[in-house]
């Protein structure tokens, strides 16, 4: 008998994968908004014809790709995202099977715009049941453009077993919300047959939240924020009164992408016992950051069924957290969303001390930057160590804040929520201050030992500073003796030339120089124990980082950045003065409890604590 086995042809291979890989049209927009997001895109559009039988158009802003790779990506296990069998141990990219471009294109009618930044022409493909039809130059905006047109036309037993469209536009917006909420920063907006159904501007989490569902649920958030080796735990859960009859708002994500988790979601339900109406369901956003080595998203296609290497250990840490939060909720008050800026909110410290409810006092004629007599910060060249005179009034402030049971009055109008609930002893504890792991610094209170992060900490110090600069416009820009030159590479080069004015307004005196260099005349003098050249690019890397910039947030941005950038690194050895002086300055802040992106600064050992562990 002749051999039979013969070797698919590529086509048929395709078509068999896809049918793994793409379910329905929301199957089509989730491979393509991660491929988006994967390409470093801050800006992704989506927009949909006939719940994405007709099209699906995906337009991001990302890297666009080459000839070669516009053509290449279309290949099956064509990636660019992992070389090795190794790499899928340390995934950080929403791809990297190489399977969904192929899928889309062997069921469909793909056409592709795509360029890169430093490209003046991009390429266009069109693509269908997985013939190349076109591929040539096209003058187009950088990044990608795909359209993706007459889904399953060649499988019509597929076609035929897709839902009504309400129904599928309902999968395609569930698949929007996951990936909303896994990348709050990213703005993603989504249109159907011409209308809008989400404008998401970047922003952090709970903005997120609020503008996917609604601002009623603001009140009702609250939040979760647990660091230890294994996991990081962040994001909120809801009240109990708030728990709803169907799901809909419960959301997993391990390193920013969504999962399907029963057993976690059981371990959730278990601390809500009897605490919940009847039959009713408690919202949840809790986000996962953990080693990819320690997960393994590669069990199934669609990638939404995640194992856990320390699955038990995970679920202790997660009800315990979530236990803690759900026996704070009571006490907590709620936070105006019209407050809440483009940063996480910081919540304040309440867990230790005297804590009471905090009485929420306006003073709507006070501006923290107008200062009757003496300047609240001197603005000068001590990195954020060295109180200047000036300041010193400030400090008393805390001192006696601290010391006493009454805040002083005018702390009690400054602060719409209480600051930090604790006492500080005596006014010598802070000679008593040491650093440890040239990291944290270590200072007794009255009520046990705090913890401080010392980069955190200075970070607010500058943050502060800077904002206060910018406000009243007191900019003190230190000339270089020699000005320093540097060449960027191109984006980073616009990024650059779109927050000069931002960096301007802050002290920098930096000029383009043609050919994406540039020349740094002057800093903020608060700035200078580091390289400017090694500020401007940590600014850069920073500022890619933040949430993006919000109308009007652009400044707040930029001095967040700036001072994640300049402060102190972990690892550098702090001398005693300077020690006393970082807390001096701390307690000077308006906010000395969270850093400016809202991560806690201290925390209190309580003394029971050091009791409990010597039984
Ligand atoms: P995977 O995402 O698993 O790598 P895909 O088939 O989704 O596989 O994409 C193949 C390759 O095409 C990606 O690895 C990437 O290099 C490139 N690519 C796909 N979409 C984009 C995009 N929007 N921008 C830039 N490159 C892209
Ligand atoms: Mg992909």
């Amino acid at each position: 008998m002749s051999d039979i086995i013969q070797l698919l042809p590529d086509s048929v291979a395709n078509q068999i994968a896809a049918g793994e890989v793409i379910q329905r049209p929301a199957s089509v927009v989730k491979e393509l908004v991660e491929n988006a997001i994967d390409a470093g895109a801050t800006h992704i559009k989506v927009n949909i014809k006939d719940a994405g039988r007709t099209l699906i158009q995906i337009t991001d802003n990302g890297s666009g790709m080459s000839d070669t790779d516009a053509r290449m990506s279309f290949e099956r296990h064509a990636t660019s995202k992992i070389r090795s069998a190794n790499d899928i141990f340390a995934i950080r990219t929403m791809g990297f099977r190489g399977e969904a471009l192929a899928s889309i294109a062997a069921i469909a009618d793909v056409e592709m715009r795509t360029k890169e930044h430093d490209r003046d022409l991009g390429t266009f493909i069109h693509i269908s049941g997985s013939s190349i039809i076109t591929q040539e130059p096209v003058s187009c905006d950088s990044g990608t453009n795909l359209q993706v047109k007459n889904l399953f036309f060649n499988v019509p037993a597929r076609r035929k077993f897709l839902k009504s469209n309400p129904a599928e536009l309902k999968h395609i917006i569930n698949e929007i919300q996951r990936i909303a909420l896994a990348n709050p920063t990213i703005s993603i907006s989504l249109f159907h047959n011409q209308a809008p159904v989400y404008e998401l501007p970047g922003a952090n989490k709970r903005i997120r939240i609020v503008s996917l569902f609604g601002k009623n649920i603001n009140q009702n958030l609250i939040p979760i924020d647990t660091e230890t080796s294994l996991v990081k735990l962040s994001g909120f859960i809801g009240q109990p009164k708030h728990a709803r009859k169907t799901f809909g708002e419960q959301f997993f994500f391990v390193n920013q992408r969504f999962m399907k988790h029963p057993f976690f979601h059981r371990a959730i339900m278990q601390c809500y016992e009897k605490i919940l109406p009847p039959e009713t369901i408690p919202s949840y956003f809790i986000y996962f950051d953990l080693d990819p080595a320690d997960i393994d998203v590669n069990i199934h296609p669609t990638k939404t069924e995640i194992k856990f290497e320390n699955e038990s250990a995970i679920w202790q840490i997660l009800q315990a957290s979530v236990r803690e939060a759900l026996g704070k909720f009571n006490i907590v008050p709620s936070i105006d969303f019209d407050q809440a800026g483009s940063v996480d909110i910081p919540m304040p410290l309440r867990e230790y001390g005297d804590v009471h409810v905090p009485e929420i006092k306006v003073n709507p004629a006070y501006n923290p930057f107008e200062q009757s007599s003496s300047p609240k910060y001197s603005y000068g060249n001590d990195a954020g160590f060295k109180s200047a005179p000036a300041q010193r009034n400030n400090l008393t402030n805390w001192q006696s804040l601290y010391k006493g049971v009454e805040p002083a009055p005018m702390e009690q109008e400054e602060t719409s929520t209480e600051p930090v609930q604790f006492k500080m002893e005596e006014q010598q504890t802070v000679k008593t201050s040491v650093q440890f792991k040239n990291k944290y610094i270590l200072t007794p209170v009255k009520s046990g030992l705090m913890v401080i992060d010392q980069k955190r900490a200075h970070e607010r110090i500058l943050y502060e500073r800077l904002i206060q600069v910018m406000e009243t416009n007191e900019v003190a820009s230190q000339q270089q003796l020699f000005p320093e030159t540097f060449e960027l590479n191109a984006s980073d080069a616009t990024l650059l030339l779109s927050i000069l004015p931002d960096l301007k307004a802050l002290g920098f005196d930096v000029r383009e120089y043609g050919n994406n260099t540039f020349i740094i005349n002057g800093t903020p003098g608060v700035l200078n124990t580091l390289s400017p050249v090694e500020i401007i690019e940590s600014l850069l890397e920073e500022y890619k980082l933040s949430p993006a910039n919000v109308q009007g947030k652009a400044r707040e941005t930029v001095a967040i950045s700036l001072a994640q950038a300049s402060a102190i690194p972990y690892g550098h050895t702090l001398k005693p003065i300077e020690i006393s002086e970082l807390i001096d300055n701390l307690f000077a802040c308006q906010t000395p409890n969270f850093s400016p992106k809202g991560k806690k600064i201290l925390s209190i050992m309580p003394l029971e604590d050091f009791e409990k562990l010597l039984k």
